[in-house]
């Protein structure tokens, strides 16, 4: 942690210094060199200034992976704002919330692929076309009512980003993190993975969130290696990346992988220069594991974490490839407890709630103090709503979430359980289960489900077939099919929709 830069944007400084001519990078048009992005993120950084951004202010920037998004991470850090990065595939209504909860002084609007209704947003909020280093940006009017949040005396506990959660259990809750947490992960990350300058990672995941900016995109940057910046996913401009750009590292979610097996499945081994792949961010099913790495010959890693935790907390060791569905090792620094409801430890093996603790937790929910309360404890450790077990390798297992457990006549149901089940079906493309509340006051499990086009299955039969694999109280009382489950930006099934969708 000694040589951690104090700020997010000591990282861009740092390469530029030691290899201004190594690309940082590439956004399929055009490279940057550390010493432009460098230099960009100066410009940019000055630019906020003269929009008057000041210190502890937040700043709003809504958009897609594109090179001007870094720069401005990169800016925010410098003039000491917290940044606000908002997916520009969210709905002017979602875009509103984020607006009226962080009392961003300024949004920016970037132009990239931003969805019509978000581009209505920015011209509804006054933007107005504004010269910048990367073209015109949409700016938005002063917010004179935003006040500053007071700074930090030490730079590295500023906060660097306020992060809206998904928002599968509730209203997405605003997690700040600080220039500390961040540069951690970044650290980390680039560290387990062993990167080096000659590396050209994939940033597909969205850097609005956590995974994309602190796992992809500051981990990358921080080894001074290149970040191949892409809008959206498609399994064709992954396919053309690996074929043409040389990539070494394939993070993503493990909905990606099923899209890239649907696409590819049953051809040939693909033949690359990729050193690995990585998924998180929700259960990887072993049996998808398992596909995805006869496809690529290469081990698939797995790792989890949360908005909270910035986001890693464990994962898979390069060294130790793993064929179950264990989420990896604790990362260096990290510590966690398993603990029972009365928070005392489990005894080893057991099932507990999962607390963490470490430099990568974060600082609290924004102007959500009880909210923050309830989920920190004592001496530092964060719940994190999850319940896991370790084995005697350490490794964890996450077993589901306290919040999403269905109580079906006294028995315990855990959606985790019932969706890997369904999820290694090669029918079944994705699945999610949640909770119905019955008349008798009693709780139903309902199952929707993603169907592989290329296969032909009928929901009785999916009930017959889990029928022979769990006790009868975890079997659905309904499975749904639907087209396409709905989904975040990044890819995670929006339970909240289908548990309303349940309710009907
Ligand atoms: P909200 O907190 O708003 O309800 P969310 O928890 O889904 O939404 P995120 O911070 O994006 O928001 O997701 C973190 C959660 O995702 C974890 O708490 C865990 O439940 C789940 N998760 C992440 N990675 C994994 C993994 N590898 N395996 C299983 N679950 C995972
Ligand atoms: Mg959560």
């Amino acid at each position: 942690l000694a040589t951690l830069p104090e700020r997010l944007s000591g990282i861009p400084r740092r390469w530029a210094e030691r290899a201004p001519q190594s690309w940082a990078l590439h956004d399929g048009a055009r490279h940057w060199t550390y010493a432009e992005l460098a230099a960009a993120v100066d410009e940019t950084a000055a630019l906020l200034r003269t929009l008057q951004v000041r210190p502890g202010d937040r700043l709003m920037v809504v958009g897609e992976n594109c090179a001007a998004q870094v720069a401005l991470i990169f800016a925010a850090a410098e003039v000491d704002a917290w940044i606000v990065n908002v997916n520009g595939r969210l709905s002017a209504r979602e875009v509103d919330q984020i607006l009226d909860h962080s009392g961003a002084r300024r949004a920016i609007y970037l132009s990239m692929p931003a969805s019509p209704e978000s581009t209505a947003h920015g011209q509804r909020h006054g933007a107005v076309s504004t010269p910048s280093p990367f073209g015109a940006w949409m700016i938005g009017a002063l917010n004179p009512d935003c006040m500053p949040e007071p700074a930090h005396a030490d730079p590295a506990r500023q906060v660097a980003a306020l992060i809206y959660t998904t928002g599968t259990t509730g209203q997405p809750k605003g997690v700040m993190l600080t220039h500390r947490n961040l540069l951690f992960i970044a650290a980390v990350s680039s560290t387990l993975r062993g990167l080096t300058p000659t590396d050209r990672a994939y940033g597909v995941l969205p850097i609005t969130h956590v995974y994309g900016l602190a796992s992809v995109m500051l981990g990358t940057l921080y080894a001074g290696a290149c970040l191949h910046l892409c809008p959206r996913f498609t399994p064709d401009a992954v396919l053309k990346a690996i074929r043409d750009d040389g990539l070494t590292i394939l993070q993503g979610v493990p909905a990606m992988y099923a899209r890239l097996l649907e696409t590819l499945g049953g051809g040939e081994q693909i033949a690359s220069r990729l050193r690995f792949l990585y998924a998180g961010g929700s259960p990887l099913a072993p049996s998808l594991k398992a596909q995805v790495q006869q496809l690529f010959g290469l081990p698939l890693h797995n790792g989890y974490g949360m908005t909270e935790t910035s986001p890693t907390v464990s994962q898979t060791r390069l060294d130790r490839p793993r064929d179950d569905a264990s989420v990896g090792q604790v990362i260096p620094g990290v510590e966690v407890r398993l603990v029972d409801a009365g928070g005392d430890d489990v005894a080893p093996g057991d099932d507990g709630e999962l607390w963490v603790r470490g430099p990568n937790v974060m600082a609290g929910y924004y102007r959500e103090p009880e909210l923050t309360a309830a989920a920190m404890r004592d001496g530092g450790w964060l719940n994190t709503g999850d319940v896991a077990r370790q084995d005697a390798d350490g490794a964890l297992f996450i077993v589901g979430r306290t919040k999403e457990l269905i109580i079906r006549s006294g028995f315990n149901v855990y959606p985790l359980e019932v969706e890997t089940v369904l999820n290694a079906h090669p029918a079944v493309t994705q699945s999610a289960v949640v909770g119905r509340n019955a008349a008798d006051g009693n709780e139903e499990v309902v199952a929707f489900v993603e169907i592989d086009p290329r296969h032909r299955v009928t929901c009785e039969e999916l009930q017959h077939y889990l029928a022979g694999l769990l006790s009868p109280y975890k079997c659905p009382s309904e499975i749904i099919a639907m087209q396409a489950l709905p989904a975040a930006a990044t890819g995670k099934i929006l339970k909240g929709q289908l548990r309303q969708l349940a309710q009907k």
